[in-house]
């Protein structure tokens, strides 16, 4: 994907340098410390003051984690495609005569808090409707490469963030929220099949994105669509299933086999067109 260069999003919101709350909890403490000091020694607590405020000083350059310039240079990356995120889907809600609402992105590394519940990095990238921002640990692209055999790429990457603002869609439609309803009386079998034709309607998404940000910014490079599409193989729940478990339980999955998103996606990219993206009609 062309990238170098073009404009960033600012809503990108970077924790990486922040290891998972230890360092507010380490700074509180301190500062109660500080506090106390001046209550009970006065003016004359100066030198001591100095001590504690270095150790702190130092406590904050060992708790938080520097980036590299590989790291720098995922985030700008990820900045380009969230723009290009809201390039399209705000021309395509003005063309429906809506207003898309910019989601955030949060780029974390091992655990985060979300409005949806704390979350590791081993809970892949996910949306979460409640605070409408999308958590990723970029860890998860070296995992879908070594563990479940993607081909990997920058274009990999941007099939997956475009696929998270694919839910973000969902939640401004309301398609997320009536299959929530829908599926609060429903038994297990059958509300995972709601769940299957809300994630592949994200593929969906992500592939008419791929279509319209082409017509916009001309991006693609060779091998993209490819990588997207390996990408969206590996998380097949089949490709998933058994890798993991050894064998492969239709009724328990959630996200679509691999043919299916592979599917969602290149009608997405082939079409443009979102009128095509009934995945709740299509599949039984
Ligand atoms: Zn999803």
């Amino acid at each position: 994907m062309k990238w170098l260069g073009r404009r960033e999003s600012g809503n990108v919101e970077d924790r990486r340098g922040m290891s998972g709350g230890k360092l507010a909890a380490g700074g509180g403490a301190i500062g109660i410390i500080i506090l106390l000091i001046n209550m009970f020694m006065g003016g004359e607590s100066g030198e001591l003051l100095n001590g504690l405020q270095d150790q702190l000083q130092q406590g904050t350059q060992t708790e938080s984690v520097p980036l590299s310039a590989e790291d720098e240079k995922m985030g700008k990356f990820v900045s380009v495609v969230l723009a290009d995120t809201e390039d399209v889907w705000t021309k395509i809600f003005a063309e429906n005569g809506m207003t898309y609402q910019q989601p955030k992105l949060v780029l974390f590394r091992e655990g985060v808090q979300t409005a949806c519940g704390n979350a590791s990095a081993a809970s892949g990238p996910f949306y979460c409707p409640t605070d409408q921002k999308v958590y990723m640990d970029l860890q998860f692209f070296e995992e879908l490469k070594n563990r479940f055999g993607a081909e990997g790429g920058d274009f990999a990457i941007a099939y997956v963030i475009a696929h998270e603002i694919g839910h973000h869609v969902q939640t401004l439609l309301g398609t997320s929220g009536k299959v929530r309803e829908a599926q609060s009386d429903m038994n297990e079998s059958d509300a995972n099949k709601l769940s299957v034709a809300l994630e592949l309607q994200a593929d969906f998404y992500a592939g008419l994105w791929t279509h319209h940000n082409e017509k916009l910014n001309q991006i693609l490079e060779q091998g993209d669509i490819e990588e997207a599409l390996s990408a969206a193989n590996a998380v097949g729940d089949d490709a998933i299933q058994s890798r993991t478990q050894g064998h492969v339980n239709q009724d328990s999955f959630t996200h679509g086999t691999s043919e299916q998103r592979m599917y969602w996606f290149n009608k997405g990219f082939k079409t443009g067109d979102i009128k095509q993206g009934d995945t709740f009609k299509e599949i039984d």
